[in-house]
Order: structure tokens, then C-alpha cells, then sequence
């Protein structure tokens, strides 16, 4: 797709391999969740880092957590570059469904999560970290059919949380609005390769969802190689 932003799959990243494949329900979710990954503001935009970004959560949400994966379906590092978070995720968007993450207390069946890399209680948001996040939201919402003046929150909208951080969040109107024109202004049918809209299909489910609950602070720990913020 021209216009769906580049993803980088689980493969890339050398993600480990889930204890459970995810729980995919049949359904779009309703809801993209805005967070912050309260981790270090890194100014390496490199790969090599967003990859051991993406490891780190992964190991600490599997490890210290004890979940089955990571809990957020997407990642964009600081320097704009977008990642599959828990697995399946990647395929189920453009299925139109939802591979059910844990990144939100109690509302994990009916949202997607973008974890932001970055702590942004004071600190800006990198221009290219916005770009990312707001192509990721154009293409969820073109996906799943969202309007992003009512899909589009925060962490803290669900949970006791400060995420994103008060600067992020002051920010979500400006995100829904970006988007909003984006989607507005250019039709996915006009745009790269036409192709039928996604519709949610039957799958099998043999897996139960005993993912724990997603309780956040996020990801108190990440190793600060860069200690600044
Ligand atoms: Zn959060």
C-alpha cells in the first residue's frame, strides 16, 4: 500500500516467540491508545536501537510481567521507525480485526495500543516520532473504519496513568484533527492500488485469552544509556 506506513514485522526486531499465540477477535477495535513508553528521550533514531527497543519491552512485558508477549500491537521509536509489537498484530489489521493486546486495563478487547517510545511529561515530541504516529493512526483508522475525532485517546482516558505524559496527551487534538484531514483528503481508493475494504473474517480462536491485565506504568527500566531526560 503507498499509503500504509512501513511496519517493521516481528522478524526484524528478532522478536522471541510468544508462550501463546495472541487471542484474535473478530472485530475492528474502537479505540487506538496513545501511549508513552516512559523510557529514556534517546536521540539515536537508528535502527539497531528501535529494534532493542522493541526486545526490551518484549522481555520485560514476558519476564517481569509474566504475559505471554509483548502487550502493545505497534512501536515507533523516537526516531519515527514503526515496529509489530505482540504478535499477530501486523496480520490482523489488515485483516480488519483485532489480535488482543494487554496495554490497557479492562479495555484490552476493544482497542490497539501504540507504544511511543520516549517520556513526555515535559519534553517534545520528536518530529519524526509524530510523523510516524501519525500515519500509523491514518492507516489504523482507513483500516478499521475509525473516525479519529472519537477513536483516538490516551492511556490515561482508561487507566490511572500519567500516560502519554502531559505533553503527548495535550497533543491528541492535533493528532485527531492531522488525521482527520489526511483521511479527508485523501480517499484510500484514490490513492496506490485500489483493493475491497477489509471485512472482519471468521477464525479459528484455540487459544483462551489469559492475557494479565495491561497495568501500566509502562516500562520503568528500560536501560538509560542516555540518562538526560
Ligand atoms: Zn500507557
Amino acid at each position: 500500500m503507498a499509503d500504509a506506513p512501513n511496519v517493521h514485522p516481528r522478524a526484524d526486531w528478532n522478536a522471541r516467540a510468544p508462550r501463546r499465540p495472541a487471542t484474535v477477535l473478530n472485530r475492528a477495535p474502537d479505540r487506538i491508545i496513545v501511549h508513552h513508553t516512559d523510557t529514556a528521550n534517546s536521540d539515536d533514531g537508528s535502527l539497531a536501537h528501535a529494534y532493542g527497543l522493541s526486545r526490551f519491552i518484549q522481555d520485560f512485558h514476558m519476564d517481569k510481567r509474566g504475559w505471554d508477549d509483548a502487550g502493545q500491537q505497534l512501536t515507533i521509536s523516537r526516531g519515527g521507525i514503526v515496529m509489530e509489537g505482540r504478535n499477530r498484530s501486523l496480520k490482523s489489521v489488515r485483516a480488519g480485526v483485532l489480535a488482543v493486546g494487554a496495554q490497557v486495563l479492562h479495555h484490552n478487547e476493544h482497542t490497539i495500543g501504540i507504544e511511543n517510545e520516549g517520556s513526555y511529561m515535559t519534553k517534545e515530541v520528536p518530529d519524526r516520532l509524530w510523523a510516524s504516529l501519525v500515519e500509523v493512526c491514518v492507516w489504523l483508522c482507513r483500516e478499521y473504519d475509525l473516525t479519529p475525532s472519537d477513536a483516538i485517546v490516551g492511556h490515561r482516558d482508561y487507566n490511572k496513568t500519567a500516560c502519554p505524559g502531559d505533553v503527548l496527551y495535550a497533543r491528541l487534538p492535533e493528532l485527531r484533527r492531522s488525521v482527520g484531514a489526511r483521511l479527508d483528503g485523501a480517499p484510500k481508493s484514490s490513492q496506490g492500488k485500489p483493493r475491497p475494504k477489509p471485512r472482519p473474517k471468521p477464525r479459528p480462536e484455540p487459544f483462551p485469552d489469559d492475557q494479565g491485565p495491561g497495568q501500566m506504568p509502562d516500562f520503568p527500566g528500560f536501560p538509560s544509556f542516555d540518562d538526560f531526560n
